[in-house]
């Protein structure tokens, strides 16, 4: 199929053409002819598919088409998304898909001045892409209104619940009018976000983007049974390959992640944290060195690597393994962007395993163990295997002990560093903690020219199954210095009805 076979308008054409994208990935595909028809649509897939440009063409073809001014303080579509980085490169494609129409796009999130962005909608815009918290603030102080929007669209659903959002959302979901045409996307269809689904929807398309197993296969993966003191150690000894020459680190926590950078720095790797404690210029400041190759491992927790665009990323190392099988898809997806194949590494301890075994069997495949690194441990490898439950509860309980010695330590020696963790505090990145990572933090890689996708499978349904994931956990690694061991369609027009019924 040809972008010239979607019908869009010929300026949208042109922009996307001048982009370079030779044809529509699938889910633009799948899910273009149906939002231009008026259809609403459940779209269950994740960033790198081309999602944005799924959503961003209809939406811009159907407000030229249907060409009104917005009134003042008001919009006509809004994406409403759960980070910053989303947001801003949201924005970003909309201008250049836009560049040759006079749609007016306006982008809003929290952590920065309000000021230069109540000026941006003060006059009314055609697109508004908002964080929910600012949107909320906005309208609150009365400088925007959603009484006239036409088009709604819910981002990336399961984060948004995942970062607390639920209130926020149902707040403003009551805001807007009855009539209007709404787009859900997912990267996982748990019960609670089908609901929240079911909530918004009326009688939608279901595209389905298949499955997050297929980004695995072009990855060369393994894993690292280590124990946890050890972990700091494998990462130094692993980085002592320099073909390791552009990698992200993901940890759990915002505090994992400075440890760890820390530690690398002290070893004269260079490397930059990357979370939601940092301010937007620490955050630009460190994607834009890791990006021009100025330092070669950025530290990252799940949310803040959400907004990453950075092609020729060599490695992904796991420093601890997500217990959200999803997440560990999305982590190694950062390597193998733009087409080109990468290596992720994961450094499981006893507790961790379970969050493996669940791994492989999301992505259908077994991940190689390798033995040969100086702190394999064949205890880890073979240790008894907890419940995800059990484990979750063990890696919890571990950390809180930290947490608590931490606490006594800093009481008794007032204050400096704990001696016991590569983990963080309790609420990062649980729903207070990584909620604040959508307030205070970095501006984005805006994300320009083309980007090969690799082509995988639409479908069209009525019904998407993916995978459930459960609630997400804190944990925390412990740092130890130690030598390495011996061993071992109803088509409902309603859009067109929408911005019909407006002409
Ligand atoms: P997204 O899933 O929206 O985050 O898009 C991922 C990347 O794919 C972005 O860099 C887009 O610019 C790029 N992209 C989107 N659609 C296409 C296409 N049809 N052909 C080539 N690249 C695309």
């Amino acid at each position: 199929m040809k972008f010239s076979d979607l019908g869009l308008l010929e300026p949208i054409e042109r922009a996307v053409h001048e982009a370079g994208y030779t044809e529509p990935t699938p889910i633009q595909q799948a899910a273009i002819p149906h939002l231009l028809q008026g259809r609403d649509l459940l779209g269950c897939a994740q960033t790198g598919t081309g999602k944005t440009a799924a959503f961003a063409l209809p939406i811009l073809h159907q407000l030229v088409r249907y060409n009104q001014r917005p009134a003042q303080k008001q919009t006509r579509a809004l994406i409403l998304t759960p980070t910053r980085e989303l947001a801003i490169q949201i924005f970003d494609n909309f201008r250049i898909y836009g560049k040759h129409t006079k749609i007016r796009c306006s982008v809003i999130f929290g952590g920065v001045s309000q000021v230069p962005q109540v000026k941006s909608v003060a006059g009314g815009v055609d697109v508004l892409i908002a964080t929910p918290g600012r949107l909320l603030d906005l309208i609150n102080q009365k400088h925007l209104s959603l009484r006239s929007l036409e088009v709604f669209v819910l981002d990336e659903a399961d984060r948004m619940l995942d970062m607390g959002f639920i209130h926020d959302i149902r707040k403003i979901i009551a805001m807007l009018p009855e009539r209007r045409h709404n787009l859900f996307f997912s990267a996982t269809m748990p019960p609670d976000i089908r609901r929240l689904a079911d909530s918004i929807l009326k009688d939608p398309v279901s595209v389905e983007v298949t499955p997050v197993s297929s980004t695995a296969e072009r990855i060369d993966q393994k894993v690292m049974y280590v124990d946890r003191n050890r972990k700091k150690d494998l990462l130094r000894q692993v980085l002592q390959d320099k073909s390791l020459s552009r990698v992200i680190v993901f940890t759990r926590t915002k505090r994992g992640a400075n440890q760890v950078s820390e530690v690398l720095e002290k070893n004269g790797i260079k490397s930059a944290p990357i979370h939601g404690n940092k301010s937007q210029s620490a955050r630009q400041k460190a994607l834009e060195a890791f990006k021009d190759g100025k330092i070669r491992v950025l530290v990252a927790t799940d949310i803040a690597a959400r907004g990453i665009d950075v092609d020729n990323i060599t490695h992904v190392i796991n420093f601890e393994v997500p217990n959200i099988a999803e997440s560990y898809v999305h982590r190694i997806g950062r390597t193998a962007r733009a087409g080109a194949e990468g290596i992720a590494i994961s450094f499981c301890d006893a507790e961790e395993r379970a969050f493996i075994k669940d791994i492989e069997k999301l992505i259908g495949q077994p991940i190689p163990v390798d033995r040969t690194q100086p702190y394999h441990s064949d205890d880890v490898e073979h240790a008894r295997m907890m419940s995800k439950g059990k484990a979750k509860a063990a890696i919890e309980s571990a950390q809180n002990q930290r947490r608590h010695k931490h606490g006594r330590n800093h009481r008794s020696k007032g204050g400096g560093p704990s001696r016991g963790g590569g983990g963080g505090s309790h609420r990062n990145d649980t729903r207070a903690g990584a909620r604040s990572e959508s307030r205070g933090g970095a501006s984005s890689a805006s994300r320009s020219g083309p980007s090969p996708i690799t082509p995988r499978g639409a479908t069209t349904t009525s019904k998407s199954a993916i995978t459930p994931r459960p609630n997400t956990t804190a944990k925390t690694a412990q740092t130890s210095k130690s030598q390495p061991p011996k061993s071992t369609s109803k088509v409902g027009n309603l859009f067109r009805g929408v911005f019909g019924g407006r002409k």
